[in-house]
């Protein structure tokens, strides 16, 4: 997926379980969850996907101007892109982890809308994220983890929703990419004095410990996310319940950052 072209990845939008449903993109998910009280959004996307992620939105029914959180997994433009005109948009507040609002304010490179040569409006958020936090809604509770490493405000969120199979647990793990974490791009941003690996290293064990039974991907590869939905369309409500992903994902994501650790020392 070229990121400069994110709009070349349109999905059409689909409920994925219990009150969770994707509205975003291949190259940037965004979910929305349905409380008995409101929207929250997790994600918004890159600005340039603002209207697909809109679009899809009343696609499945839903008014956006219902949204009243804009939920961050951390703050890379890819998740927090379009989040200015959609709280400017909603009147939504704004909830990211304390240690990602430097970047989302402008105050250093961090989104990497330079590097990208991508559009960024920055924003000042209006809840700052501690861990352990609980952002509830209607008949929602998110419990909000701190789980630096991929960015320092990164944040998972672990809920319950109801579903056809009972109450199940859903989870977001809110940065696998390693992107970050090469000694090029901690040499770039100046990150030396940084332990994002360790911070990385602690918050992969974190999860780890959790039992999960629906894996919500904050991108399409984490949790399967297209070939999924596929399975639902054809008929397979069953589709996102897997008890088995969530390790699936952290297992995989440990196993390529130990070969980052060993092919590029810092
Ligand atoms: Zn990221």
């Amino acid at each position: 997926m070229n990121k400069k072209k994110p709009w070349g990845g349109v999905v059409d939008p689909f409920r994925l379980c219990g009150n969770i449903y994707f509205v975003g993109t291949v190259p940037a998910s965004s979910h929305l969850i349905d409380t008995t009280d409101g929207l929250i959004l997790i994600d918004s996307g890159y600005q340039e996907t603002l209207y697909a992620v809109i679009d899809n939105i009343y696609r499945l029914g839903f008014d956006p101007h219902d949204i009243k959180y804009i939920l961050h997994s951390h703050g890379h433009i890819d998740h927090s892109g379009a989040t200015a005109a959609l709280a400017e948009l909603t009147g939504a507040k704004t909830i990211i982890g304390k240690a990602d609002r430097p970047m989302v304010m402008g105050e250093n490179d961090l989104v990497y809308a330079k590097e990208l040569n991508m559009d960024f409006q920055y924003f000042t958020p209006d809840i700052l994220l501690e861990d352990g936090d609980i952002i509830e809604l209607g008949n929602t509770k998110i419990e909000c983890v701190s789980t630096p490493g991929h960015t320092p405000g990164t944040f998972s969120f672990f809920w319950q929703t109801e579903t056809h199979r009972g109450i199940l647990t859903a989870a977001m793990m809110g940065g696998l990419g390693r992107n970050t974490l090469t000694s090029d791009r901690i040499k770039k941003y100046h990150l030396e004095k940084e332990n994002w690996r360790g911070d990385f290293a602690r918050s992969l064990a974190l999860c780890k410990t959790r039992s999960v039974d629906i894996n919500v991907g904050n991108h399409c590869n984490q949790n399967q996310t297209i070939e999924r939905a596929e399975r639902l369309r054809n008929g397979d409500a069953d589709a996102f319940i897997d008890s088995s992903s969530w390790l699936d994902m952290l297992n995989k994501a440990e196993k390529h950052f130990n070969e980052l650790i060993e092919s590029d020392p810092l």
